[in-house]
């Protein structure tokens, strides 16, 4: 039985530039402790632009700190204007790529087999899937969130062995949570981590099931990531919003308000 060690990451989305990241980062640094570190990874998922300003203000300082981006390019390189390698990413120290956020395949279209061929790119480079899944309202509402969960894992997941999969951190995001104030209950965290996890021990094995750490995000706050954090399949949160505010994101960390 593996011991998960809890992951908050904070997705900055679109907002901050380079000099407004150095400050957040500082800010988080100065406030977070040995201890706040010991209970929980810390990682940072700034826009592209900043990363190069949080590579750095982590190494020089040597913070506990840890970033990555919030996409990647499905390819290494090439004539891909505009895209970001896994490449390019691991250069710059990045330890996490989220890949398939609702953001992305709703505004971009990505499906199930450009979600993939993100993963892979990522575990191509030792780069750490953030792999986002979760339904939309219409889904939830008709009873479909678990089958509609478990099937974008299963498409995002083709040809990982074994041994990648393990190290993979998949995150339950359901879309109506989504920067709307409107947070699952625990028990909905609970319900859809925990078939998750099911999934991965049916596709590779009981070890695989257990070494995979499952976040949950969607308006997590200081105020209620305790109830979130006591479920028993979920091992840590991906935040949005509230991310971009040291103090809450500092609270979050420390799983009170
Ligand atoms: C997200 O974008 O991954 C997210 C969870 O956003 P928010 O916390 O703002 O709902």
């Amino acid at each position: 039985m593996s011991v998960r060690k809890p992951l908050i990451a904070g997705n900055w989305k679109m907002n901050l530039n380079h000099l407004e990241a150095i400050a957040l980062v500082q800010k988080m640094a100065f406030a977070l402790n040995d201890k706040d570190f010991d209970r929980a990874e810390v990682a940072v998922l700034p826009p592209f632009t900043d990363l190069r300003s949080v590579q750095t203000l982590v190494d020089g300082d040597k913070l506990r700190i840890v970033y990555g981006a919030q996409d990647l390019s499905p390819h290494d390189a090439g004539a891909y204007t505009g895209e970001i390698s896994g490449v390019m990413l691991a250069k710059l120290g990045c330890t996490f790529v989220t890949v398939g956020h609702s953001e992305r395949r709703q505004y971009h279209r990505e499906d199930d087999d450009l979600v993939n061929a993100k993963v892979l790119a990522a575990l191509r480079h030792s780069l750490t899937p953030i792999l986002c899944v979760g339904e939309g309202l219409e889904v939830r509402q008709a009873g479909g969130h678990i089958a509609h969960s478990l099937g974008q894992l299963d498409g995002a997941l083709r040809k990982v062995p074994a041994e990648q999969a393990k190290s993979i951190v998949v995150a339950y995001e359901p879309v109506w949570a989504i920067g709307t104030g409107e947070v699952a209950t625990p028990d909905d965290a609970q319900e859809v981590c925990g078939a998750l996890r099911q999934r991965l021990a049916e596709l590779y094995d009981p070890e695989v099931a257990s070494a995979v750490r499952i976040l949950y995000g969607g308006s997590v706050k200081s105020a209620n990531i305790a109830g979130i954090m006591a479920q028993p399949d979920v091992d840590g949160a991906l935040v949005g919003g509230a991310s971009i505010d040291a103090g809450e994101f500092v609270k979050i960390c420390r799983f009170s308000d």
